[in-house]
């Protein structure tokens, strides 16, 4: 059998463990999965069992070698790809976890995060990390882990505890404890890691009392991070990429140019977009952080995320039993030429950026007695695309540089009249690739560019493969009617300012 046919990605998000094979064009070949349970111990707290997410990406990983056919040979190097900012502490000696994971959405350090905001350290924090301080980040859930376990801070001090995003949790696990090492995307996730000086940053580290010893080393996203362990699979594979998910979709983009942006609509949405070496701090609430390391070379990037997007179908689906499956959002929309002035703003867990207001909650706005079901669910799905221009309009202002197109993925893409709205309301071309598994592909792209199949960036953009593109056809003067309308919407939510 011939060597390096196929690459292996490994994508461990929020509520699935996957695995998909590629080929060496970035087909894909077969994929495993495994539903992750969430554990709720109290509202607001968010946590995962570390061994169960190491026992299913291994069993997905297996499982969907398995079903390519291929044989371990075949799988020139693994790509992982993972949910950010999930924190596991774990034990040095035995690879056993102190404490479940906390995961990104965990709330339970709201209050060490106000305490530093209130310390007036958010200059410094943004300035080095890029990021806005915020419980969403590791760094919060690290002290946390360290003061509520017993005996932590002491075994910390020792030296004998590791902490790791979930890619280094799967890193020491598929290198039998082998190697403690992160790449430079997750680290950009911690507000532990200065993204300037590409190093960890001490003060940051003082400042919420966390042994340096602790954390991992960082390396280029694309490498050589370590081969699996005997026994693991047939044989051992190198380790060849690794990349958070938002970053490893960037990359499954090809959005390697300067001002190119990619915009994942899944449950949530989340924008990026290529600064290039440039690390532009953001005046308007947006993240700085790193797309990708390569070579040793820095790709920063803006990011924007919005909490509800695909999740607001969910509830018209579950909450309201409005519709009966997420696809029928899309013959409801074109059944009416407008929502009559209905606008539903989702603000369910606050507003995200551009906005960051947590108090905020949502509404529909804008009823009367015409309003319908019809109505109510073309103004859910208007409402993914007024924040979409949001988020574009933020990222423009801070990079001083015009968006001309945008490339989508995620399971919302595929509702056509959505894609045809947002290219009206961002008034940009929209494209759609084929391979809309963006998020694994990349995690297979910097695998592959570690293994020598591809021999530099421009050779993997040359993969991306187009499937559909959307074009503007609004009337200027109907598109700024509409989210001047959308704007006021958005002003009756919030709570501050
Ligand atoms: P995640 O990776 O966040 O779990 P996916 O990328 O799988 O999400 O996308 C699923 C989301 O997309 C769900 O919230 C679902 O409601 C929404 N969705 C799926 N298909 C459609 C569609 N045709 N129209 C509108 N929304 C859709």
């Amino acid at each position: 059998m011939a060597r390096n046919r196929a690459l292996l990605a490994i994508d461990q998000g929020t509520t699935s463990s996957r695995a998909i094979v590629f080929d060496r064009d970035g087909r894909p070949l077969a994929t495993a999965q495994r539903e992750l349970p969430q554990i709720f111990p109290a509202p607001g707290l968010v946590e995962h069992d570390p061994d169960r997410i190491w026992r299913d990406s291994l069993a997905v990983a297996r499982d969907a070698i398995a079903q390519s056919g291929l044989d371990a040979v075949e799988i020139a190097a693994i790509g992982i790809t993972n949910q950010r900012e999930t924190t596991v502490i774990w034990d040095r000696r035995t690879g056993a976890p102190i404490h479940n994971a906390i995961v990104w959405q965990d709330r339970r350090t709201a209050e060490l995060c106000r305490r530093l905001r209130d310390d007036g350290r958010q200059p410094l924090i943004q300035e080095r990390t890029g990021l806005v301080i915020d419980p969403y980040f590791s760094g919060s859930k690290i002290a946390w882990l360290l003061d509520n376990v017993d005996g932590a801070r002491a075994a910390a001090g020792r030296g004998e505890l590791a902490f790791g995003t979930i890619d280094s949790w799967l890193l020491w696990q598929l290198t039998g404890g082998g190697v403690h090492a992160t790449d430079a995307t997750n680290a950009s996730r911690t507000m532990l890691f200065d993204i300037h000086r590409q190093a960890w940053d001490d003060e940051l580290c003082a400042l919420l009392d966390i042994p340096t010893s602790l954390l991992p080393e960082v390396r280029d996203s694309s490498g050589h991070f370590g081969d699996t362990a005997e026994g693991l699979f047939e044989r051992p594979i190198a380790i060849g990429g690794i990349a958070g998910d938002q970053q490893a979709a960037t990359v499954g983009q090809a959005c390697f140019g300067q001002g190119m942006v990619k915009s994942t609509y899944g449950t949530g949405c989340f924008v990026m977009m290529n600064t290039g070496e440039q690390a532009i701090p953001s005046q308007n609430q947006l993240l700085t952080t790193v797309a990708y390391r390569i070579g040793g070379q820095v790709t920063y990037a803006l990011e924007g995320s919005i909490f509800v997007a695909g999740a607001a179908v969910q509830w018209l689906r579950d909450g309201l039993n409005l519709i009966a499956a997420a696809p029928d959002s899309e013959a409801l929309a074109r059944e009416i030429d407008s929502t009559g002035g209905v606008y539903l703003v989702p603000a369910f867990a606050g507003l995200g950026a551009p906005y960051w207001d947590a108090e905020a909650r949502g509404a529909i706005l804008g009823l009367t007695r015409d309003t319908g079901i019809a109505q109510i669910v073309r103004a859910a799905l208007e409402a993914v695309c007024y924040q979409t221009q949001d988020l574009l309009q933020a990222m423009q202002a801070d990079a001083g540089a015009p968006i001309e197109l945008l490339r989508v993925d995620g399971g919302m893409v595929e509702n056509d009249w959505l894609m045809q709205f947002l290219a009206d309301v961002v008034d940009r071309r929209v494209d759609r690739p084929a391979v809309t598994e963006t998020t694994a592909l990349g995690a297979a792209y910097l695998a592959g560019l570690q293994a020598g199949i591809y021999g530099g960036l421009d050779e993997v953009a040359a993969h991306w493969r187009h499937q559909a593109s959307f074009s503007p056809s609004m009337a200027a003067e109907r598109r700024h009617e509409l989210y001047e309308a959308w704007e006021d919407a958005v002003a009756r939510v919030r709570t501050a300012k």
